[in-house]
């Protein structure tokens, strides 16, 4: 569940029924979409996943920008929210088109989809709301277009919804890009350096690269074009990932929530470890949070910088515990994670952040001894028993743990009813592995797998 395959953009008018797509795709009911237009309002949706868990899901993002009519939002003419649309759609691996049955082939589709063509864009158009009306008519309008994939759906009666989701998969297997972008050295520890726009993050990747000699390596071919930094440090080599879009200057959509997002997503795909870059003089901010539980459901290690730690006024031996304090009290999925206060302004410990990487990076390399990994289970379970099973005068029983997996660390661990062990009980273990047994900071996974049942459960 934790890779993906890519990034899909929506586009659409106002009341195509985007929201409802959105909410069918993601199985949930949470209608995160805000039709007002800007460039403020929050473009990510979430993850789709896959069939089988074990495989990749997709990231689903709006672009927006396609409100008619007002002219400061015109599409297709030279406007911030139009630009950050542009940006969106090369960002993405796959653009899904949404129109309206109702409203018939109207002149901006086809324009759009002109568009997409020349971009050389990989797309699908779905036609939705083709309920109550003649199917076969309505779509003899928009064939029209001329596009391969053509889809018809009604989602409020969520017809069609199941095969948009399978050629979305199918159109994400045959784009190779995603695919190629793997880098170059195998004994180098991968880094992606993720946060919103302005809180330092190409003044930190220009302080580490500082006066390293630095090899810049660039995949061609791909639209989106990931550079990567290597640097040296300590004789352990580092590639710090895909810095195309911390380090393109001066442009407008370097600048904008859904762009840092989408990239911070991809960057954290092909990384060993994560930084997560945060900004001391804003504090902490919806975005920060989307980003600290998109980075902790990659269950790879995190690092939180608290960046412009100089701009912090009156600082007094409690303020960076403080601090610390509330990034665990608000960024809660990543609340194992190491906090460093750092200034790029003053180089205040910097250099320090490729330190604490190869250290969470060891951890979460480590294999713990199977009979010290049972003398542990023995010992947490004996200072802390489970609570008695619900109806039933009989407690959960464990029998022995086993290391399955490291980069995460992952342990399987019998019992005799798995369903039933508490929540609290799972992060209560979850923790006491993690101290006891040397994974300090990381993140770990322990599936719980009952006597009579095939899968178990699972606990980060
Ligand atoms: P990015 O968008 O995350 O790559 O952010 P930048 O590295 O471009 O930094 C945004 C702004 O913050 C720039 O004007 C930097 O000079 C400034 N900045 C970066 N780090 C610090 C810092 O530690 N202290 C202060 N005071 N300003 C900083």
């Amino acid at each position: 569940m934790q890779k993906i395959r890519g990034i899909v953009a929506l586009l659409g008018r106002p009341n195509v029924g985007k929201s409802t797509i959105v909410n069918c795709l993601t199985q949930t009911n949470v209608a995160l979409i805000d039709d007002r237009p800007g460039v403020t309002r929050d473009r990510i949706y979430g993850r789709v996943e896959a069939e089988l868990p074990e495989q990749p899901g997709f990231v689903l993002v709006d672009t927006g920008g396609f409100e008619e009519g007002k002219g400061e939002h015109q599409p297709f003419s030279d406007n911030l929210v139009w630009r950050q649309t542009m940006a969106a759609l090369e960002e993405s691996d796959l653009v899904v088109v949404i129109l309206d049955a109702r409203d018939g082939l109207h002149p901006l589709d086809e324009h759009l989809v002109n568009l997409l063509r020349k971009m050389n864009k990989n797309f699908i158009v779905l036609v939705n709301k083709t309920d109550g009306t003649d199917k076969a008519v309505v779509m003899g309008d928009f064939f029209a277009l001329g596009v391969d994939s053509l889809l018809s759906a009604s989602a409020a009666h969520r017809h069609g919804i199941v095969e948009l989701r399978e050629t979305i998969f199918q159109k994400l297997d045959a784009d190779v890009a995603l695919n190629s972008s793997n880098s170059t050295d195998p004994d180098a520890i991968n880094v992606a350096i993720i946060g919103r726009p302005n809180v330092g993050k190409s003044s930190i990747l220009n302080r580490l690269i500082g006066g390293e000699r630095s090899v810049v390596s660039s995949i061609p071919g791909t639209t989106r074009d990931p550079v990567d930094v290597q640097i040296t440090y300590d004789n352990q080599s580092y590639v710090i990932v895909d810095t195309a879009g911390i380090r393109r200057r001066g442009k407008v959509d370097d600048k904008l929530d859904v762009i840092s997002m989408m990239r911070s997503i991809r960057a954290l795909e092909r990384a060993d470890v994560i930084v997560l870059v945060i900004d001391a003089s804003e504090g902490l901010t919806d975005q920060d949070a989307r980003l600290a539980s998109m980075a902790s459901a990659s269950f790879k290690p995190i690092l939180i910088a608290v960046n412009k730690w100089d701009l912090v006024a009156e600082k007094t031996s409690k303020t960076a515990d403080q601090f610390a304090e509330d990034i665990r009290d608000d960024l809660r999925t990543v609340a194992f994670a190491p906090i460093m206060f750092v200034s790029c302004l003053e180089n205040q410990r910097v250099h320090k952040i490729l330190a604490q990487v190869q250290l969470l990076w060891q951890r979460s390399r480590h294999k713990v001894e199977t009979s010290r990994l049972n003398k542990t289970l023995e010992q947490i379970v004996r200072d802390h028993t489970p609570a008695l099973i619900r109806n039933h005068s009989k407690r959960v029983k464990f029998f022995y743990a086993t290391q399955v997996k490291v980069g995460p660390p992952t342990f399987l661990v019998f019992c005799n009813v798995a369903n039933e062990i508490q929540e609290s009980y799972k992060r209560y273990m979850t923790n006491r592995f993690r101290s006891d047994l040397g994974f300090d900071a990381v993140p770990l996974q322990l599936v719980f797998r009952g006597k009579s049942e095939g899968r178990g459960t699972q606990h980060q």
